[in-house]
């Protein structure tokens, strides 16, 4: 006989009262979710110090779901609402969940001014080639080829290399994995969890509903199968090498891991050059005691 379980291992960070969730069957981010909740478990972060931020869109919908502190946006707006909440309490880990559409298109201006400041964020952004929950219009990720509803000949624009993007502007951790690369994955939220400064996972993930019934790719389990079929790990290769043809190799792995002034380092720095050593830098909000 099989045992019911009542309780999922990651029901303490899960606002469980909100499941079942939105999202289709098979769909990528029940995965991604699951995997960033394990890596904050191994982090061992205290559920005080961090909270999530996400935009609109399927993707968006996590910050729903964790039982975090965290914000659900307006569309392109995690990034500038992440930053405020990290400016404003500095010990905070912020993490801005969301997808492609969201984060490269509308949100596009704040991902690149967001890695140039080195921000101490971690993105998690998943990418499923398409504006998903608004129906399938092709967006800034969508291969050249694949037909959304915007596109039904298939898209013919140059898409965003996004490693390459992050890279170019500034971020000092850059990894890609797809939901197949699940021990990856999570250890990659781990190490971007814990690395100062501007951190970038982007995973790449089915979205079987929308982009993958117009391009004929199947269930999400045969989405994953090419995955599996398709992914090639290259460490710490240049990231102009990490771009994603209709049909071809995705190149995964970490790409980027460095050490550089992260942004509230370098105005700390700043103003204690310019203040002197009576400057005492902004370490976040004094507690109800005063201390
Ligand atoms: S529409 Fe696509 S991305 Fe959105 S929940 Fe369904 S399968 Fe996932």
């Amino acid at each position: 006989m099989i045992e019911q379980i009542e309780h999922h291992p990651l029901d303490e960070l899960l606002r469980v009262d909100r499941i079942p969730h939105i999202w289709c069957s098979t769909c990528g981010l029940g995965i991604v979710l699951n995997s960033f909740l394990t890596a904050v478990r191994e982090s061992g972060i205290s559920r005080q110090d961090i909270a999530v931020v996400s935009g609109i869109g399927c993707t968006g919908r996590a910050a729903g779901y964790v039982n975090l502190d965290s914000f659900h946006t307006t569309h392109g707006r995690a990034l500038p609402f992440a930053t405020g909440l990290k400016l404003g309490n500095p010990k905070l880990k912020v993490v801005v969940i969301s997808g492609d559409g969201d984060l490269v298109a509308i949100g596009g201006n704040h991902l690149i001014h967001s890695a140039r400041r080195n921000m101490d964020l971690t993105v998690i952004c998943v990418n499923n080639f398409n504006y998903a929950m608004t129906g399938g219009q092709f967006g800034p990720t969508t291969p050249p080829g694949a037909k959304l509803t915007t596109a039904p000949f298939g898209s013919y624009e140059h898409p965003f290399n996004l490693p390459f993007l992050v890279d170019s502007c500034g971020a000092t951790y850059v990894a890609r994995w797809t939901v197949l690369h699940v021990r990856q994955m999570t250890d990659a939220f781990r190490e971007a969890l814990e690395h100062p400064g501007f951190s970038f996972v982007e995973v790449i993930s089915p979205c079987p509903t929308v982009y993958g019934r117009r391009n004929q790719l199947g269930s999400g389990l045969d989405i994953v199968k090419y995955y599996r079929e398709k992914s090639v790990v290259r460490n710490d290769i240049d990231t102009r090498e990490c771009e994603i043809e209709l049909g071809g190799t995705i190149v995964v792995g970490r790409f980027v891991r460095k050490r550089k002034p992260t942004y509230l380092e370098k105005m700390n720095e700043y103003l204690r050059q310019s203040v002197g050593e009576a400057f005492v830098p902004y370490s976040g909000p004094v507690d109800d005691a005063g201390d």
